[in-house]
């Protein structure tokens, strides 16, 4: 393939994966941006190997087949719940690969037109030094968050005494190392600063606490795609350097989207030592009396509503009720109920948790609103169907200036005539503080799993 041809193609490529980001920005057009995304990386990857000097087919056909076989596995097996944790690990291979290539690049620059040994152009030296540090970086932060997700590695912060000096000071010394790799093109300065950028992943990361690790998983990815940017400058591949940037952009505004939704500074959770997430339990006190009701109560005081709001959440995942749930709104619609979905931009345990269940149950998108959108027709709405979820409601979040999620919108659902809360028990939330919603007058606690609550719903509405 000609330079100019394959130069078309990237460009043809990286307007594909613009279009895949809009897409994926709203549940209706997702399907035909995961179209363009795939679509693009099929003409890159095609691209790739067609261009002068690729030869090796034997090899990158039996990466591509291990590499597909092994993704097709994960894809297929892999729980909802557990996506924060594989996207943790698929960074960590971005992370990897950038130090194998700059690695291979400084080894053998002429492979990659870039100079000669102990003689590669400076430019190309800060490009790789920088894809290097950042790719190495995120790969040890992103298995250390991988490892803390699964729960193989305590959610706890893990402090000690001047870390974040330590880290600092690392840093620094990361960034003098690389101004006197330029200067002297050293092999050790090149793994000397490999070798604390890994450490640097590692330290930067421990003491950051569970309930942070989604932020801090979607700043990794942002890592990960300045680290594969730098990297497409030293391969002087345009499609990686724009595919890059777009992937450290969306992962940075992704990280001040959820920091802003959960009410903590990005600084906060960079810094870490916050947050570590509380074994969920400890149920709510309070002098007042708590109102349990049964699904037969739930169905009488759901048909008897002109509006009813449903409020999703993580147990709703975790209960995998979404479709009992879905068919439970059609009967209530059947009866002349009209039903919508009010979501919280943190519900859930991922940016988008609760849409992507709501969609695999087939529930219309207009049906769905978000926060902003839904908050103030609470006081005309009279049930507050809240699934699943907890710390998205809770009051402390506007009354009590000490509580940690002071500060963080919430969904005013307290303002519904009547709030039916299906969860387990009294316990906490992601947060692990009391939610005294669960003791108001207006409020029916239906105390069991949200999948089997939704199917005594329906069963009670038959009847
Ligand atoms: P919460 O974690 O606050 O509450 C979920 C509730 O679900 C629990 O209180 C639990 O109560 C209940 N539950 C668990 N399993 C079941 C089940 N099988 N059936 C019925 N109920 C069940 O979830 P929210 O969605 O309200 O809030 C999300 C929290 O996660 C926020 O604190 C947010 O900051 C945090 N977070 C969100 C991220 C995101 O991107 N979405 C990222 C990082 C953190 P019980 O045990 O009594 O059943």
């Amino acid at each position: 393939m000609s330079p100019a041809l394959s130069q078309f193609c990237y460009l043809v490529s990286a307007v594909c994966s613009i279009l895949a980001l809009r897409g994926l920005s709203g549940p209706q057009s997702a399907k035909t941006g995961l179209y363009f995304g795939v679509a693009g990386m099929a003409l890159a990857v095609l691209t790739t190997l067609a261009l002068p000097g690729v030869d090796a087919y034997g090899l990158i056909i039996l990466g591509i087949l291990i590499g597909g076989a092994a993704g097709t596995v994960i894809a297929v097996k892999i729980e909802m719940t557990a996506l924060p944790q594989l996207v943790a690990a698929f960074h960590s291979l971005v992370g990897l690969a950038a130090v194998l290539i700059a690695g291979a690049a400084f080894g053998n620059p002429e492979a990659y037109h870039i100079g000669t040994l102990g003689h590669i152009h400076p430019g190309s030296l800060i490009e790789m030094s920088l894809g290097v540090a950042i790719g190495a970086v995120t790969f040890t932060g992103s298995i250390i968050a991988w490892g803390k997700l699964q729960g193989v590695i305590t959610g706890k912060p893990v402090v000690f005494k001047f870390q974040h000096p330590i880290n600092a000071g690392l840093g620094a010394v990361m960034l003098g190392l690389i101004v006197l790799l330029c200067l002297t093109q050293s092999a050790f300065l090149f793994w000397l600063i490999v070798a604390i950028a890994l450490a640097l992943g590692v330290l930067m990361i421990i003491p950051i606490g569970g309930a942070d690790m989604p932020v801090i998983v979607s700043m990794l990815n942002s890592y990960s795609g300045w680290a594969a940017a730098g990297i497409g400058f030293t391969l002087q591949n345009p499609l990686l350097i724009i595919v890059g940037a777009l992937v450290g952009a969306s992962g940075a505004i992704l990280s001040y989207i959820m920091c802003k939704g959960m009410n903590r500074s990005f600084f906060n959770v960079i810094l870490g030592g916050f947050g570590g997430e509380v074994a969920a339990g400890a149920a709510a006190k309070s002098d007042k009396p708590v109102k349990i009701g049964s699904a037969d109560d739930a169905a009488f005081i759901l048909k008897n509503a002109s509006s009813v709001v449903i409020v999703p959440g993580y147990g709703m995942a975790v209960a995998q009720a979404q479709h009992a749930l879905r068919e439970m709104a059609d009967q209530l619609k059947k009866a002349g109920v009209k039903v919508r979905y009010a979501i919280h931009p943190v519900a859930g345990r991922m940016p988008g948790h609760m849409n992507v269940l709501l969609a695999e149950a087939n529930v219309p998108y207009d049906e769905v609103l978000e926060l902003e959108d839904i908050n103030r027709d609470f006081p005309q709405t009279d049930v507050a169907f809240v699934i699943g979820a907890n710390d998205i409601t809770n009051p402390a979040a506007k009354k009590d200036k000490t509580s940690p999620i002071y500060g963080m919108p919430i969904l005013d659902v307290e303002a519904a005539g009547t709030v039916l809360f299906v969860k387990r028990s009294l316990g906490s939330g992601y947060a692990g503080i009391d939610n005294e919603l669960f003791f108001y007058d207006n409020t029916m606690m239906l105390l069991g799993d949200a999948k089997a609550m939704c199917e005594g719903v329906i069963k009670a509405l038959e009847h």
